[in-house]
């Protein structure tokens, strides 16, 4: 036991070592928080006070879910397989595909995951003539999304207005279309197994009694919904008292956007009766400067909780900032200190480069490649959702259920076999009539269409006869081939890329299989029922019996279904897998609890990072201070900072000025590479771009805004004043003559477009 706890400091200490009542940890980054609730797991265990099968711990990816229980395997010689470690979607998962019936959702039901969520809604809006100018499918999927967040229904939502009132109307429309066709989306996993478990005493007292430990990892950024799961769960006002091990930073809340509600961890003080509240305020992953900048620029947020940082590493570099001309000496900067590194012993997979969107990695990208150094960007398309993997997906899907809509649509005519558009709406009319699902109207459909799509049918019950007794890898390979998938891609020019993809899903299978100890031969299609182990069935005092949805899957879920939600789940990831030995490109958002010696945070400007959608919202620039606090402490030894001048994004050649975070960072900490200029708006350097020596495109670029000016009278760069809004600096002119329009950034009153042969300007 003394081995568990040897490696911790007082605090962490107390924390994993408190008695059974609820305890919220509320700590820094760096500060060992993920370690606090992986060792407390491991000595809960180890001192006998549960069985492994009574811990149910959530973490915010699958990929940390993974990773605590291989800590966990090292740390216990026990069979850790009782335990339930996993994400909110994943555990919501598992616990309705064992009580499906409970939940009126057949037992193959699949889930959507975004992208496959909004061509549902698309459709949707199209069946029933929805104007999509008035309500785009993006808006009526948030409305949606947003109410199964907070835990409601079409019917609890009163609308305050015509427009709300018929967004609520679709939301009843898509929850129907969902049903028919036996699919949920990620939101209704949480809300489907919220209501089932509210509304079936039984149930919740099961898994209530059953889970005597609950711990959740990154809590801040659980929303309303998941707060009420995690107190049903606990069993939180009923008999069972509830006890609630929660680990969090309210300075890391970085998905408001998504529903998070920072609010839970004092709602959670509250309404558990906390009386363990442990700080955690020794960091050690960060260098000193790189800490007090952390320190200082979030101090600057007036809603904090109240927590500081120190570290005994000491002060090491300070923080190096680089003003750039463009994006493009940006990353040349970058390249630079990366060969620099490198050449100093850093490992490739060490060092990071972080942005706030993921438009802004293709310059960097560029430019790694063009210097030869191994890269890899993550954010992008994962593996599961790449077009050529979704299509096979969904023939997978329909193997296991052909009431899948959306599956059935994306593959009806891919490859192409000669079912058209209106094949596919006399199919639709015929299965609207008929209230049926689009595999199931194809007999209602006559003449050639009827003949075509009858042969598609044929083709998915043809191949499921075949694969009937076939393992997952089997059954994979033969779905590739009689889909013509392969074939059809190896007649496309750029096709080899996506063959390789393709044929990538047989070892995906193959590995999915023992990580989740299935045998590799187990048959695909098998039934849980015919595979179910011992001990799944349990009865409750009221003579009920409950199936407990116990690890491992293999009882609940035949191969095929666990992968189906497998390639579901983790297409909705959105955390960097490390380890290559690769530059790792990412996301602030997907840099969440992870850590590297050397980092870049880049496109430090205004309107990019603060994001320009924060100044509309509530909170938004606070919101944008945590994420470059989680930004600036995943470095350990390097931290680096830039920003430029010009910057082309989506097509469009933006003058940013740098971002209001350098003004909020302390002095000592920073390290200036080139001079910094006062006042913090480079807009006022006149021209910059005159004086500092352009390479190629920088040059083209200068003279491209050069031009611009001329006409007006004005130019780019310029001081004005102007009666309203104060003083300015011109960052754009479009147009010339009596129609040129000027972009004025004019500080704290904003940035504004002014008619230049009408707004009264004075030069300064
Ligand atoms: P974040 O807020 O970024 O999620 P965290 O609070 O979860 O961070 P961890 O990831 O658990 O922090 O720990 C940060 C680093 O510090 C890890 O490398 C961890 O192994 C190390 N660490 C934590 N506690 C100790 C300790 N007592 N002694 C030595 N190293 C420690
Ligand atoms: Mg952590």
């Amino acid at each position: 036991m003394h081995n568990l706890l040897h490696n911790l400091n007082d605090e962490q200490l107390a924390a994993v070592t408190l008695p059974a009542q609820s305890a919220l940890i509320l700590a820094g980054a760096g500060s060992g928080k993920t370690r606090v609730l992986t060792t407390r797991i491991a000595w809960l265990i180890q001192t006998g006070q549960v069985s492994p099968s009574g811990i149910l711990a959530v973490t915010f990816t699958n990929k940390a879910a993974k990773e605590m229980l291989t800590r966990l395997s090292a740390m216990l010689p026990i069979n850790t397989r009782g335990m339930w470690i996993g994400t909110f979607h994943g555990l919501c998962n598992r616990l309705l595909r064992t009580h499906h019936r409970d939940a009126a959702l057949p037992q193959t039901f699949q889930i959507l995951d975004t992208q496959d969520q909004l061509s549902a809604i698309k459709r949707l809006l199209k069946a029933h003539n929805v104007d999509d100018e008035k309500f785009p499918p993006k808006d009526v999927m948030y409305f949606i999304n947003g109410a199964k967040d907070s835990g409601l229904r079409a019917h609890d939502i009163e609308p305050y207005n015509a427009d709300e009132r018929k967004k609520v109307e679709l939301y009843q429309l898509y929850d129907e279309q969902c049903q028919r066709e036996g699919v949920v989306d990620f939101a209704e996993l949480l809300l489907r197994t919220y209501e089932l478990l509210s509304r079936n005493q039984p149930l919740r007292e099961h898994y209530q009694q059953r889970f005597q430990h609950i711990l959740v990892d990154e809590f801040q950024d659980t929303n309303d919904l998941q707060y009420k799961w995690l107190k049903l769960m606990a069993g939180q006002g009923g008999h069972n008292g509830g006890v609630l091990f929660a680990v969090g930073d309210d300075d890391q809340s970085i998905y408001a956007f998504r529903g998070a509600n920072v609010g839970n961890m004092s709602a959670f003080e509250r309404e558990f009766n906390v009386r363990n509240l442990i700080k955690l305020e020794q960091n050690y992953r960060s260098h000193g400067h790189i800490l007090d900048a952390a320190n200082v620029l979030i101090a600057n947020n007036s809603k904090r909780l109240g927590k500081n940082l120190r570290t005994d590493a000491g002060h090491g570099e300070q923080v190096r900032v680089y003003e750039a001309n463009s994006d493009l000496s940006e990353a040349s900067w970058i390249i630079e200190e990366t060969r620099n590194l490198i050449h100093d012993g850093a490992s490739r997979s060490e060092i990071a480069v972080l942005y706030r969107s993921n438009a802004q990695s293709r310059v960097i990208e560029h430019a790694l490649f063009s210097a030869g150094i191994p890269y890899h960007v993550y954010g992008g398309l994962r593996y599961f959702q790449r077009a050529e993997v979704k299509h096979a997906i969904a023939y997978l899907q329909l193997m296991d259920n052909p009431h899948n809509d959306s599956a059935f649509l994306r593959v009806v005519n891919f490859p192409a076999r000669g079912i058209g558009v209106r094949s596919i709406e006399t199919l639709q009319a015929a299965a609207d009539q008929y209230g049926i699902s689009l595999y199931a109207a194809v007999p209602y459909v006559t003449g050639k269409a009827g003949t075509a799509l009858s042969g598609f049918v044929k083709l998915i019950e043809g191949t499921r006869f075949e694969t009937q007794q076939m393992s997952l890898p089997e059954l994979v390979r033969v779905v590739l081939e009689q889909s013509t998938l392969l074939a059809h891609y190896a007649t496309e020019k750029e096709g080899a890329d996506r063959i390789e993809n393709l044929e990538q899903m047989v070892s995906a299978a193959t590995q999915f299989l023992s990580e989740e100890g299935y045998g590799q031969g187990a048959p695909a299609h098998l039934g849980p029922q015919a595979q179910a182990s011992a001990g799944a069935a349990v009865v409750n005092q009221d003579g009920l019996e409950i199936i407990d949805a116990d690890a491992p899957l293999s009882t609940v879920m035949s191969p095929l279904s666990a992968f189906l939600s497998h390639a579901s789940l983790e297409a909705g990831d959105n955390q960097a897998t490390i380890g290559q030995e690769a530059v790792q490109m990412m996301t602030v958002h997907s840099a969440k609890g992870l850590e590297f010696n050397n980092v870049f945070i880049t496109g430090l400007e205004e309107g990019l990072f603060p994001h320009e959608s924060s100044s509309r919202e509530h909170d938004g620039v606070e919101e944008e201070r945590r994420l470059m606090y989680v930004a600036i402490t995943r470095a350990r030894q390097r931290l680096y900072l830039s920003f430029a001048q010009t910057r082309m994004l989506h097509g469009q050649t933006r003058y940013n000025m740098k971002s209001r975070f350098f003004d909020e960072l302390p002095e000592d900490a920073l390290k200036w590479l080139t001079p910094k200029v006062q006042p913090s708006w480079f807009g006022a350097k006149k021209s910059a771009w005159d004086e500092a020596p352009l390479v190629g495109s920088d040059r083209a670029l200068a003279q491209q805004i050069a031009n611009k000016s001329s006409g007006s009278g004005w130019r780019i760069g310029e001081s004005v004043a102007h009666a309203k809004f104060g003083e300015g600096v011109i960052v754009n002119i479009e147009g010339s003559g009596n129609n040129a329009r000027a972009q004025i950034n004019f500080g704290s009153s904003g940035m504004k477009v002014l008619d230049l042969s009408i707004a009264k300007l004075d030069r300064l």
